[in-house]
């Protein structure tokens, strides 16, 4: 097994520290003897990080014969896939970024997102950002704090866009993150699931006794 460097420590990406370390093993589930048609990790280990304490759960893949932490998980929490693919994609590509910390790269790449977000709504004025995301507020489709939580946002205006001399802090980078998965989220998770709980409601029901 080429991740374990003595029986009990094994080398792990922590997701707390952000870089490859030793971890000592708690306790580890294997694949029971009797089942064959087995889809998942052969091994699952419940670990410690020897820099930061922190616990760790890993899976052990035959096939590639590596370990991989599947809690917390390294890539933060998977986007619905009521978002449409392409804004997936670039909001994939900002996380990347900011694990990389590569934080103006973060704020380019949430102004682009958002950008699919508003030319995905329709809205493909050519005007600052922020300016269509308030026409999205003006049409209903924004929610208000969402709206002003853009506009407090600096990196998404000139510093984020063009060169200004002014580093994006890695603080500034992760808010503007933040504010493009609330805004996804809300945009094409919550509003469909509402439209559809209308629709479900305003059904007619059958009378008591039909069913
Ligand atoms: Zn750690």
């Amino acid at each position: 097994m080429v991740d374990y460097v003595d029986p009990e420590l094994v080398l792990a990406e922590c997701p707390y520290c952000e870089h490859a370390v030793l971890a000592r093993e708690i306790g580890a589930l294997g694949k029971p003897e009797h089942v064959n048609n087995w889809k998942w990790a052969w091994r699952y280990v419940l670990a410690r990080c020897t820099e930061c304490s922190g616990p760790l759960l890993l899976a052990h893949d035959a096939p590639w014969d590596r370990l991989e932490s599947i809690w917390p998980n390294p890539h933060g929490r998977e986007l619905s896939n009521s978002i449409p693919e392409a804004l997936r994609r670039e909001h994939s590509e900002a996380r990347a970024c900011l694990k990389a910390k590569a934080y103006t790269a973060v704020a380019v790449m949430v102004r682009r997102t958002l950008e699919g977000v508003c030319a995905d709504q329709g809205v493909t004025r050519r005007q600052p950002l922020v300016a269509s995301l308030r026409e999205l507020h003006q049409q209903g489709r924004i929610e208000g704090r969402l709206l002003e939580w853009a506009e407090a946002l600096r990196v998404l205006g000139n510093q984020g866009a063009h060169y200004t001399g002014v580093q994006v802090s890695r603080e500034d980078a992760t808010d503007a993150l933040a504010l493009a998965e609330a805004l996804l989220d809300y945009m094409y998770v919550f509003t469909s699931q509402y439209e559809a709980f209308k629709a479900r409601r305003s059904q007619p029901r059958s009378a008591p006794g039909t069913e």
